[in-house]
């Protein structure tokens, strides 16, 4: 015997398919289990994008307070037109991103993808191509994706433009950014990037193009900034640097 709501379901899904069944009965927030929602409830969405305050024009670090100048970008000079990240690299968000790139769980792509289209979408209009930062080919064996490769899929997708998954490569073993300074980081990262080129594939030709860089979390932007660099040597006239994370 099914109760009123089941024989609803079921004959919603018969007459109208999947995906407005979905609408009907969403799946259950992905960052918290508890309500439901298509990717993440209001409750946790209102937890990540709580602490959003001011930011760096330029960089988009997120300041305390409003019009202070960046410290980073006074002292740094970033190869990045801009960067922008969805919301701050802490707590929630930091934990979800967590989950996704360290615990193996891809599904969180679909809904942080999304934070990311929506930074994209309205910092990048009429970009040209998409590249996510790449990564060191034993940290894409082990792990098994690229997490900034799932981000960037959604951007692409949402722009409606191509998606260049093996325009860069990363040269060498980063070492341990964690453990340095910021001017190491900087140094550490220079160079750490470069066009991929080998027997059979050229790397893409961005002369005058406008290219959306996407990575899970942007830190110092020092990774950012040679990612940047190398797609600027590919002839790319801007570049924007857009994360989950920020
Ligand atoms: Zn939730
Ligand atoms: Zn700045």
């Amino acid at each position: 015997m099914l109760t009123a709501p089941a024989r609803f379901f079921l004959a919603a899904g018969r007459a109208v398919g999947d995906s407005a069944l979905e609408l009907l009965y969403p799946p259950l927030c992905m960052s918290c289990g508890k309500r439901r929602a298509a990717g993440f409830c209001d409750a946790c969405l209102l937890e990540i994008f709580s602490s959003l305050g001011p930011t760096c024009g330029h960089c988009g670090r997120f300041l305390h307070s409003p019009g202070a100048a960046c410290k980073d970008c006074r002292q740094t000079e970033f190869a990045f037109t801009k960067a922008r990240g969805a919301a701050r690299y802490k707590g929630l968000l930091r934990a979800l991103l967590r989950r996704f790139k360290l615990g193996g769980e891809i599904h969180l792509a679909r809904p942080l993808g999304a934070m990311a289209a929506d930074v994209a979408e309205r910092e990048c209009a009429g970009f040209d191509a998409v590249v996510p930062v790449p990564l060191s080919r034993r940290k894409l064996l082990t792990r098994g994706f690229n997490q900034a490769e799932l981000l960037a899929e959604s951007v692409a997708v949402r722009l409606g433009r191509p998606l260049f998954p093996k325009a860069l490569t990363r040269l060498r073993k980063a070492g341990k950014q964690a453990f340095l300074t910021r001017a190491g980081r900087m140094a550490n990262a220079e160079g750490l990037f470069a066009p991929r080129r080998g027997l059979f594939a050229r790397p893409p030709d961005f002369s005058g193009k406008r290219v959306v860089l996407v990575d899970d979390v942007i830190t110092t932007g020092a990774t950012a900034s040679a990612c940047a660099a190398a797609l600027r040597s590919l002839g790319a006239r801007e570049v924007v640097a857009i994360a989950v994370g920020r």
